[in-house]
């Protein structure tokens, strides 16, 4: 897993404020055993996490480029 920084706005953000992880169309889990950061899974921070989970029905490409066309 990579730390949480935000897929949208690259801030870096703790936990403890809020956001999380969204998983999209696109998530692939890790085959078992590997240790790395899944496809189609993004860190959002607190101010656009809500957002994020709205379109999670789209790849993550796609919710990233309606995030940029809002
Ligand atoms: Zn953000």
């Amino acid at each position: 897993m990579r730390p949480p920084i935000c897929f949208i706005c690259r801030k870096e953000f703790s936990l403890s404020d809020g956001g999380g992880t969204v998983r999209f169309a696109d998530y692939e889990p890790l085959p078992k055993g590997q240790v790395g950061h899944p496809d189609g899974l993004e860190w959002f921070c607190e101010e656009h996490y809500n957002r994020a989970v709205e379109l999670k029905e789209h790849s993550s490409r796609e919710a990233r480029a309606l995030f940029s066309s809002e």
